[in-house]
């Protein structure tokens, strides 16, 4: 059975020495005293042995077992000197020898007594195998093993009538201590002992050996303890118990001794198991250590073992490379000396706090080399304790993993942004996208995502090459950061696409302006390798949560209306159609559009011509803007005019109008058509701006069409609003020689009287009454009233929306000079209106 080493063999025994359980008084007696004498002596104190001194010194030893050897029937025998029969191997043993030791000599020199000594080999008492037993504390082992697992079974029974001497001879040549004796006359057996032979010895008897037997005999059943039978001996103080079984048959006999040669088996069994693992852990953990040693030494980890007190007590050599401080320097010396500054109290608090509790402590500490150079260690420390559970060192192993870091941080700088532009890349603007939606959800709150693709960016790079193309690149990247506000995002998701998130947002025209800035910042040349790039950018903006809600689904979105950006002619914004529903960002986009159509060759003029009622003939050509939206196909001027004027655009717009309207004028006239007035519509804007009637001056000037030919129509509206600036704005017009028409004549409250201060020379009955006409007669009143307060005033009625006959016919009646309408032409393109010269449009008779 190998016993561990935690769990050392329990018995007292190899704590004490053979001096402490000394007991017995030494019996001595001198060479040639009898044996008679000496058997008495060792009745006379109860032992089983006497020593032979001469001279001070122990010379021989006669024991219980001697006596066998006596031939009782001799004659004389009982007066034999003890110099005869001695035994004079006296086997010695130093007080100090552990019981332990003793039971192993007794066992091996199969022998029962062991003269102690002292130092100076002087005798001081007689250690018996009893002794050892009875101090051994192992009573274990004997609750474990029963009395027939060691008794001897040479079991000797003898008649109670053999002479003792013959009796005496059998024991001896059986080699047994004692045996069972019978008589017919007796009711039990007796038993006889070697310490029965030593009584006779002393009593000089020499008789049978039913005289010298003890009766009866003390029988214990096979199975009883060999704890309960050392009780029995000890209690009764005799040696031998016989073995019975229940029907009264003699199995065998037990000795005191047996009990000590199993347990000395026993012991000698355990504690040579235990040295030896003892021995080999030793030498096990000698090579584990020195192994270990080796280990440490080597280990490219920095290894640092603290005591209890907080002290460095060992360093590897891969501590001194890494921190730079040799051994000598930091043994003995507490380790905050390494402590960067960089942590607070409370994590060195919470980190020991951890080691405490849970035996370590892993993480990621900034220390300070000897140098003074901060690096950033991981550290694991483990608590070592003793067997008690005591912390009696801290071990800390570390790896520099400065380097490591940094290749950290750089890759999460190469993960996260693009090498380029140094902006966010995809992967970034998709978890800020995330974050984003995370936060407007809770907040109730509005985002939109752009995604812009910068226009026939390939030609760039196909003509000019890819260090060009990226500077482009660069350079865009910066210009639409500037137009971000703090929060915001632009990412360049690759190639020459960029996205931008606005986490934040008031309204979705926020969204649109953004876009229109991010559009009017391209408008700059770039600058690049000598060239000057102009650039421009498709956008398209998705809203949460109205066009989607999770990050893909932004991004997808913006990118499709980024396309239909790009079918409509690039350089635009367009938002997604889920979003165009919200009427706010549909005006956006229109005024975005609007703003950029004069630019793009959006707008065009149709005409439509008058006719003279009285004539037939055609009198005069009404220029009408037409608007040719990209997507949204021909947008009228009812939709537009007023979201220009809003936006202020209808100065320039006008202004081009009247230039392009002149010059085509004037291009019939080149043409070879006859003279007819141009009559082009203004905006209450124009109307009132003072410098409107220089730049009419000028575009008749620079298109060469007669001012008499030119005729412009404004509508009531201008002249209710602002009167005198629109007076002064019409005396200067009508000082260059040009026309004036009022438009839309009866669809306002107009001050009737105002046609006779300002210089106009005609009106046109607005659509409503002409409407009216042939089927409402108040309509037909009304129409009449009006050409007779015009023909009063000096001045020419046209009408105009005229549709059906019936109206001409009416017209007619009521003294109407001109029509204007789908019977006699829809407004058409420039080239068609020659074809209208061409043939009758009105019959007149
Ligand atoms: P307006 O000056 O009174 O122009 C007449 C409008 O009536 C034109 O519409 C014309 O196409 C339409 N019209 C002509 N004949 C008929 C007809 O028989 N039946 C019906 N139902 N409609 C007819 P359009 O071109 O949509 O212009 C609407 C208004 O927009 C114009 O009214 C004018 O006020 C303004 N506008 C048009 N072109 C310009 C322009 O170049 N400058 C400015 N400032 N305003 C313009
Ligand atoms: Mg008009
Ligand atoms: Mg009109």
């Amino acid at each position: 059975m190998p016993v561990a080493l935690d769990h050392p063999v329990q018995t007292d025994a190899p704590a004490r020495s053979v001096g402490d359980i000394l007991s017995k008084r030494l019996v001595q007696c001198a060479p040639d005293v009898s044996v008679t004498e000496a058997a008495g002596l060792m009745r006379a104190h109860r032992c089983s042995s006497v020593v032979v001194v001469e001279n001070g010194r122990a010379t021989g030893i006669w024991t219980e077992r001697d006596a066998l050897k006596l031939d009782i029937s001799a004659d004389g025998v009982f007066d034999t000197p003890l110099s005869r029969v001695m035994s004079r191997q006296i086997k010695s043993i130093g007080r100090d020898t552990l019981v332990s030791e003793a039971g192993l000599r007794f066992k091996r020199d199969k022998i029962r007594h062991l003269l102690v000594v002292d130092d100076d080999d002087a005798p001081l008492g007689m250690l018996s195998q009893t002794d050892v037993i009875l101090n051994h504390g192992v009573e274990h082992y004997l609750t474990f093993r029963d009395v027939r697992s060691v008794m001897s079974q040479a079991l000797v029974q003898i008649d109670a009538a053999l002479p003792l001497a013959e009796a005496v001879r059998r024991m001896r040549a059986e080699n047994c201590e004692a045996a069972i004796v019978t008589s017919p006359a007796w009711d039990g057996a007796g038993i006889v002992t070697e310490r029965d032979v030593v009584r006779m010895v002393a009593e000089r008897r020499q008789g049978t050996v039913g005289e010298a037997a003890s009766r009866p005999v003390v029988a214990v059943p096979p199975n009883f303890t060999l704890l309960s039978a050392r009780d029995l001996f000890t209690q009764y103080g005799f040696r031998h118990l016989a073995v019975r079984e229940e029907n009264g048959a003699f199995l065998g006999l037990l000795s005191f001794s047996d009990i000590l040669s199993i347990l000395q088996y026993e012991y000698a069994v355990q504690i040579n198991a235990a040295l030896r693992e003892r021995d080999e852990a030793l030498v096990r953990s000698r090579r584990d250590l020195n192994l270990a040693r080796q280990v440490i030494e080597a280990s490219l980890d920095g290894v640092m073992i603290v005591n209890e007190a907080g002290l460095v007590d060992y360093v590897n050599p891969a501590f001194t490379r890494l921190t730079g401080y040799g051994a000598e320097e930091i043994l003995g010396r507490n380790p905050r000396l390494l402590q960067s500054g960089l942590h607070d109290a409370d994590f060195y608090d919470s980190m020991w706090q951890t080691l405490r509790g849970s035996g370590y402590w892993m993480g990621e500490v900034w220390n300070r080399r000897k140098n003074g150079e901060i690096y950033a260690e991981w550290l694991t420390i483990n608590t070592i304790r003793d067997h008690n559970g005591h912390i009696t060192k801290y071990a800390g192993t570390f790896s520099d993993i400065t380097e490591k870091k940094n290749d950290e941080e750089r890759v999460r700088s190469l993960a996260y942004s693009d090498s380029l532009t140094q902006l966010p890349n995809r992967r970034l603007f998709h978890d800020r996208l995330e974050q984003g939606i995370a936060a407007a959800h809770r907040h109730n709150g509005q985002m939109a995502v752009m995604f812009l693709d910068l226009d026939l960016f390939k030609r760039i790079n196909d003509s000019l090459g890819h260090d060009v193309g990226d500077m482009v690149l660069v350079c865009v990247a910066q210009r639409l950061q500037d137009c971000l506000r703090e929060g915001d995002t632009v990412a360049r998701l690759g190639g020459d696409e960029f996205a931008i998130l606005l986490p934040t947002l008031q309204e979705p025209a926020d969204a649109a302006r953004l876009a229109e800035r991010l559009i009017e910042a391209m408008q700059h040349p770039i600058p690049a390798a000598g060239h000057s790039l102009h650039v421009t950018t498709s956008i398209g903006i998705a809203l949460y949560p109205e066009d989607a809600t999770t990050p893909d689904g932004l991004l997808k979105c913006a990118d499709q209306a980024m396309y239909q950006s790009k079918e409509v002619g690039r350089n635009r914004f367009h938002l997604y159609s889920a979003s165009s529903n919200n009427r706010a960002t549909e005006r956006l986009s229109a005024e975005h559009s609007l703003r950029q159509a004069l630019a793009r060759g959006e707008f065009h003029l149709a005409y439509q011509v008058k006719v003279d009622m009285t004539s037939g003939d055609v009198s005069g050509v009404e220029a009408l803007v037409r608007w040719t939206h990209p997507e949204r196909g021909e947008v009228p001027p009812g939709d537009f005019i007023p979201l220009a004027e809003r936006l202020g655009l209808m100065p320039a717009l006008g202004e081009w109008i009247l230039r392009t309207a002149c010059r085509q004028g004037r291009a019939w006239l080149d043409h070879g058509l006859p003279p007819v007035r141009l009559a082009v519509n203004l905006s209450p804007q124009q109307v009132v701006d003072p410098t409107f009637p220089p730049t009419v001056a000028a575009i008749l000037a620079e298109s060469g069409l007669p001012p008499d030919l030119l005729e412009l129509e404004l509508t009531e509206r201008a002249l209710i609003d602002h009167p005198a600036e629109t007076g002064r704005v019409l005396r200067a017009l009508y000082a260059c020689g040009l026309r004036l028409v009022l438009d839309d004549f009866g669809s306002s409250p107009s001050s009737l009287v105002s046609l006779s201060h300002l210089p106009i020379q005609a009106v046109k009955v607005d659509q409503g009454f002409v409407d009216g006409l042939g089927q409402a007669f108040a309509d037909r009143d009304l129409v009449t009233a009006i050409v007779r307060l015009a023909h009063a005033l000096g001045i020419t009625a046209v009408a105009e929306g005229v549709e059906r006959p019936a109206q001409v016919a009416a017209l007619k009646e009521a003294g109407c000079d001109e029509i204007q309408g789908y019977l006699i032409s829809r407004a058409v393109p420039p080239d068609e209106i020659a074809g209208l010269f061409a043939r009758p449009l009105l019959a007149v008779n």
